[in-house]
């Protein structure tokens, strides 16, 4: 995958022009930050949920799943403390009236500062001839100017985030200069705290009617609902609830595409253990979920930890798996320890006990919370970006041309097989056809007979399909078709009758997730 805003361009249009994605409501000019799923995109996020869905629940023997409502009782978001506390800082430039989130302009400073020192270190190691491991290197890269600047900012950040110091945040920000990216001035408001839940009315009447708020995570559905899946289920703890579902964030900024949507999906796992046990579940749930992404071809140098300057109100560990996106490493999971406190919170408000009784300890807790949550949307993007490729390969006429192809993991990709008869007469289209109606029953397959196969090709490699069967006048006599696969575009000799187990050894969720255990 190349890094660099170009890229990411190209495959903002990639993606449209090949109905995955489409901007929501784009015939009234669009609705910021929120998005549709075309034809290919449906495909392709149900089999990330399936995928996840398989792993964390089919494959588990002690966790469950949950599919909880997206309104909830008011109180709910009371207990969970996002009334109070799910707040971003805003900002807004006065010459540009843009607005701004104050901890992103200050973290994106940051980075900046970090960029200049890595390149200044690199420069310099080149000059004197210090490899990366050496001290010379590493003093350097530590102790050059920028690289101060950079921890002197964040020590001044994580303080002013800490005691959610607004004025701080506005010092700050004027301390390091930083201008607006649209009029490039410093003419700022002051910092705001604003709340991200999206308010509803419930009822008919206005003056009878309650606010709710649409749920803004998943989790907490799980959560109110923890005794009632684990006296149904006959659950011993430790156990766990998964559930995937839509939440949604009223959020300032709106960039970055499927990055950061106000109408997203979250697959989340809550893990209930015993107080004491949490620090080894949560090593536990993070080294599995690393696998897991590796298993799907999101492997070591895609993906790194980052652990939580600051810690939510919630949590007493945190980390977040990264990916790198082509806009820089960012996060793309959370792991999390979240502590006895949402049903410590949830048992207070309402009232009601949710102590589980621990037949071996014959002693009733509350247990404690390993959470693992990811966005579906930004894993579909994370797959997308790591997929996106434009190489030369070698044209029919000799020459080279470039072919823009989709290197989506094939459990991932959205149609699976391709099948094309060589031309459109002689009885060919009928065998494709055959096979097409034998094999839509296992897989999502499409056929093609229009223009040359090549081109045929070259259109699936855009939709990542990773293999493209074509039906020739060699099939008439030995019953056998050409397999191409889309990433090394070899093709193989398979006999018609073994063409369903030949693409079934291929996708074999067992393989890949066995090798991975
Ligand atoms: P960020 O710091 O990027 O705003 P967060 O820390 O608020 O994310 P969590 O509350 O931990 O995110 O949510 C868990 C996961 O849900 C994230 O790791 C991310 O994959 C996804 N997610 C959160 N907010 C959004 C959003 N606005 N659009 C798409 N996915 C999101």
């Amino acid at each position: 995958m190349t890094t660099s805003p170009d890229v990411f361009q190209k495959i903002v249009s990639h993606t449209k022009e090949h109905g995955f994605i489409f901007q929501s409501s784009e015939l009234y000019d669009g609705l910021g930050a929120v998005y549709d799923y075309g034809p290919l995109g449906v495909l392709m996020k149900n089999n990330l949920r399936e995928l996840w869905w398989t792993s964390m629940v089919r494959l588990q023997d002690n966790i469950v799943g949950l599919d909880a409502a997206i309104l909830m009782h008011p109180q709910v978001w009371k207990a969970s403390g996002h009334i109070d506390a799910f707040n971003d800082p805003l900002i807004d430039n006065k010459d540009s009236k843009k607005r701004y989130r104050a901890d992103v302009l200050i973290e994106e400073f940051i980075e900046k500062l970090e960029q200049k020192s890595q390149k200044e270190t690199d420069k310099k190691a080149t000059k004197e001839g210090w490899s990366v491991d050496s001290d010379e290197y590493q003093r350097f890269l530590k102790g050059n100017r920028d690289a101060k600047k950079a921890q002197e900012t964040q020590e001044k950040f994580s303080v002013a985030m800490e005691n959610n110091d607004m004025v701080a945040l506005k010092s700050l920000i004027e301390e390091c200069g930083i201008t607006c990216p649209e009029s490039g001035t410093r003419n700022w408001t002051d910092v705001r705290q604003f709340n991200l839940m999206f308010k509803a009315q419930l009822g008919a009447l206005a003056e009878e009617s309650t606010d709710i708020y649409l749920r803004p995570e998943t989790a907490q559905g799980i959560f109110v609902n923890f005794l009632n899946v684990q006296k149904s289920s006959r659950m011993k703890v430790p156990f766990g609830i998964a559930q995937t579902g839509k939440a949604f964030r009223n959020e300032i900024i709106a960039r970055q595409f499927i990055f950061r949507m106000r109408e997203f999906e979250q697959m989340e796992m809550q893990y209930f253990v015993k107080p004491g046990t949490q620090q080894q579940w949560y090593a536990y749930w993070k080294s599995e979920r690393l696998k897991w992404h590796a298993t799907l071809g999101l492997g070591v140098g895609k993906i790194r930890t980052h652990v939580h300057e600051k810690l939510a109100h919630y949590a007493d560990a945190a980390e977040d798996l990264q990916f790198q996106f082509p806009f820089g490493f960012k996060e793309l999971e959370g792991i999390h320890s979240r502590t006895d406190f949402d049903l410590k919170q949830h048992q207070e408000l309402s009232g009601r006990k949710l102590q589980y009784f621990d037949p071996e300890e014959n002693a009733s807790y509350l247990p404690y919370v390993v959470e693992t949550s990811i966005g579906l949307d930004r894993l579909f993007l994370a797959h997308l970006c790591d997929a996106f490729t434009e190489e030369n390969v070698p044209s029919g006429n000799g020459s080279e041309e470039t072919r823009t192809v989709l290197k989506l993991h094939p459990l991932v990709a959205p149609v699976k097989v391709a099948i094309f008869p060589l031309v459109k007469k002689d009885g060919l289209p009928e065998i494709a056809q055959n096979l097409l109606n034998d094999l839509k029953y296992n897989f999502q397959v499409t056929y093609d007979e229009k223009d040359a196969v090549g081109r045929r090709y070259r259109r699936q490699d855009a939709k990542g399909t990773p293999f493209g069967i074509t039906i020739d006048y060699d099939t008439l006599k030995d019953e056998a078709v050409t397999i191409r696969d889309r990433d090394s575009m070899l093709q193989t000799r398979v006999p018609l009758v073994q063409v369903k187990d030949w693409i079934t050894k291929s996708l074999s969720l067992q393989s890949y997730f066995k090798e991975s255990k």
